[in-house]
């Protein structure tokens, strides 16, 4: 049994982890800037924080006493966001970097970072039949301006305070993420859950039209939280310390995405391009021969069993919702 810091745990993938760490009988810090009747979970028998951890005191208090940092905090979301929120999200650097600062003075055994595929150069991204991103595609550097450059250099950082200063580092470079409790609405959605809220939206409002991003035709990855936090526990148990994806390698256009959403809520819509929306690189999916060698994992979910999760979530969110707002 280890204590165990998880930042961000407020959000998507840190109130899963959280849950998963309580299941295996660890003691749980979890902080995060959200006030706490909005963190998507909330356990029992956690340490709670409420507190802004770009704030040095702040990283320092909540670290005190932790052998294990996991820092899923950052200011971030689907493209929508952080294509214009770019300055917000270079501003996460400075929770990282306490944390580090932070997990190094209180002597912390083991520290995880969550970046992003939104590290890899663009240039290898121009193409939807996109064979999959290797790890060496981060290099040379031309990430997603703004938020992939602060996942870059954040991962570097991780690099050299393990080189420097002993302090043992594990890095995720996470593709999509889907899953219930997360965010669907607001702006700060991803592709999985935009599409899924706007066909619930579509049929409830009986106007079987749907808005996509982009010509549709751009591909991605998506992976499903479970494995995802399958992969989170192998890697920061491994003694693996350079970056690893840790995503799904079945690659999906947008198109592709909306036809199961589709059929999953048996309904057909006409699409509409909107083709100045922001939309991202052209093709992105996760090469995953490096992590199955050293960490033989790789997802199991099908994205069809994961979409029909997440439109069931979205679906029973919109219908409490309208009961609620209803007179
Ligand atoms: P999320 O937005 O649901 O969770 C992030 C949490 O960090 C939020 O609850 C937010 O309130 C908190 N936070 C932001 N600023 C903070 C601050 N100053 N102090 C304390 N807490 C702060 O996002 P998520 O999907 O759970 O992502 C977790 C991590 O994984 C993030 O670092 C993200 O960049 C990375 N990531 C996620 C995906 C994905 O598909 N979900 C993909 C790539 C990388």
């Amino acid at each position: 049994m280890s204590n165990i810091l998880v930042t961000g745990a407020g959000g998507f993938i840190g109130g899963f982890l959280v849950k998963r760490l309580l299941e295996e009988r660890h003691k749980v810090i979890a902080a995060d800037i959200k006030p706490i009747h909005l963190w998507y979970q909330v356990h029992d028998c956690v340490n709670h924080a409420e507190t802004d951890l770009r704030n040095s005191e702040a990283c320092d208090k909540v670290t005190e006493g932790a052998d294990q940092v996991y820092n899923l905090a950052a200011d971030m979301g689907g493209m929508g966001f952080i294509e214009l929120n770019k300055a917000l999200c270079m501003i996460s650097v400075l929770i990282n970097t306490h944390l580090l600062m932070s997990a190094r003075k209180f002597g912390v055994k083991r520290f995880f970072y969550a970046s992003s595929a939104c590290v890899y150069n663009a240039t290898k991204q121009a193409d939807v039949n996109n064979p999959g991103l290797k790890e060496e595609d981060a290099y040379p550097a031309l990430p997603e301006d703004g938020y992939g450059w602060e996942k870059l250099f954040s991962e570097r950082m991780c690099r050299h305070f393990t080189e420097d200063f002993g302090l043992e580092c594990r890095i995720a470079r996470f593709h999509n993420v889907m899953g219930p409790l997360g965010t669907y609405k607001g702006g700060r959605e991803k592709a999985p859950a935009a599409i899924c809220r706007k066909v619930v939206e579509a049929k409830n409002a009986g106007k079987h039209e749907i808005e996509i991003w982009g010509d549709g035709q751009q591909t991605r990855s998506f992976m499903h939280i479970d494995d995802c936090i399958d992969g989170i526990r192998k890697l920061m148990d491994s003694d693996v310390r350079f970056p690893l994806n840790i995503g799904s390698s079945e690659m999906v256009s947008i198109n592709q995405l909306v036809d199961m959403v589709e059929e999953i809520a048996e309904v057909k819509l006409t699409r509409n391009y909107n083709l100045s929306a922001p939309k991202g690189v052209r093709g992105r999916s996760s090469d995953n021969t490096l992590v199955k060698a050293v960490l033989n994992w790789e997802p199991t979910t099908k994205l069809f069993d994961a979409l029909k999760i997440l439109y069931n979530w979205i679906d029973e969110q919109e219908r409490l919702h309208n009961e609620r707002f209803s007179v």
